[in-house]
């Protein structure tokens, strides 16, 4: 259990910077993802966490040791696969015992790691079972108990769970979790699916363009977006755009484009933003923050779409200049219909505004 702290590191690949001038710490023990749409530099950071590649500039630690170009295999690190790439006529045990046998493990030291850890992966009973006998969830345990068999320092996991179906994804990610936290290993998940990483991780990094966006826990992303991206990326929001009015103490009036007056909190962290009268500023609203009725920000606007989950009524709403997607939950008044007028309100702590 080691942290891994990365210092000014780019990679470029000819004229394309992979990551460019990233800095980051992830604690001894924690569950740390990085998040971020396809191409945004996941992949490249933990290759070069892994050693695989080497970086253009900067420096990677664990805890006070340079690893920066230290080959792989000098790393103890474990690392788990989206294609779990196990050997599949060889058995469960055969799989996981492969790396202590590279690592010149006695016979008996061999047969009691591998006993334990399959316990703990919920195998116990599979050890004679070939790989290509077991079912895809099962295979990525398998996969999973092969990587920390050997004791890692460092748990690296690039997209586990992309090739199983919805609900087994879901089983199985709890499973990961479960045997992280029972372990206590420091673990980096790589995953471009937003639920996963707030279910899974203790912080999150949310990356764009080589770029990290924001570091933070799953609340602090999803509740305190520092700009527009990220409150897109996590979860779904809306997105009102307009101008600071006024301000007082703690409230900023916005007027949107349409001329409605909407009043929100000042952010305390939000890098973006300056709070000057006259700035624009987009308010970030989540739909499941918006109620039926009137309160603080009170508008009413046509229904232009209208969906039942079971969970919750989805509705979309349109203001003119803007629409506003709101999800009311468990809720067993009436559904309004299409065409049919809606007033709602959006609490003060609620909006939350972003910089341009
Ligand atoms: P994905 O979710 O699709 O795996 P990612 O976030 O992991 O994406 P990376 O694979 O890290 O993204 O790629 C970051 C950028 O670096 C991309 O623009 C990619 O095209 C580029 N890149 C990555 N590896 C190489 C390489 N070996 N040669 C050239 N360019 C590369």
């Amino acid at each position: 259990m080691r942290s891994v702290k990365i210092e000014n590191v780019s990679k470029q690949f000819g004229q394309v910077y992979g990551v460019n001038d990233i800095n980051l710490e992830i604690k001894a023990g924690e569950f740390f993802t990085f998040l971020g749409p396809s191409g945004c530099g996941k992949t490249t950071t933990l290759r070069m966490i892994a050693g695989f590649y080497y970086p253009s500039k900067g420096k990677i630690l664990f805890d006070d040791r340079d690893v920066t170009r230290l080959q792989p295999n000098k790393r103890n690190i474990g690392m788990v696969f989206q294609n779990y790439a196990l050997f599949p006529h060889m058995t469960v045990d055969e799989n996981i015992a492969f790396g202590l046998q590279v690592r010149k493990f006695s016979k008996t030291e061999i047969q009691y790691k591998v006993d334990r850890i399959r316990g703990q992966v919920h195998l116990a009973a599979y050890g004679n079972r070939k790989i290509n006998e077991l079912s895809g969830g099962q295979q990525q345990r398998v996969a999973l108990a092969r990587a920390l068999v050997i004791e890692p320092d460092i748990l690296l996991l690039d997209e586990p769970l992309s090739n199983l179906d919805a609900k087994l994804r879901e089983e199985t990610r709890i499973e990961i979790k479960r045997i992280q936290s029972e372990l206590g290993v420091t673990t980096i998940y790589v995953t471009h699916d937003q639920m996963e990483a707030m279910a899974m991780s203790d912080r999150i990094m949310v990356m764009e363009n080589g770029l990290i966006k924001q570091i933070g826990t799953p609340q602090e992303i999803y509740h305190q977006p520092e700009d527009r991206f990220v409150a897109n990326f996590i979860g779904e929001t809306n997105l009102i755009e307009g101008t600071i009015q006024a301000i007082n103490g703690e409230n900023v009036q916005v007027r949107t484009l349409n001329g409605h007056l909407l009043t929100g909190r000042k952010q305390q962290s939000s890098p973006s933003l300056t709070h000057m009268i006259g700035d624009k500023v987009f308010i970030s609203i989540r739909p499941e923050s918006i109620q039926l009725g009137t309160g603080d920000n009170t508008l009413t606007g046509k229904i232009t779409f209208v969906e039942f989950t079971g969970i919750s009524v989805n509705y979309i709403v349109d203001f003119t200049a803007f629409s506003l997607k709101v999800m009311i939950i468990n809720s067993y008044d009436q559904i309004k219909k299409i065409g049919e007028d809606i007033t709602i309100n959006m609490a003060h702590d609620s909006l939350y505004l972003l910089g341009e």
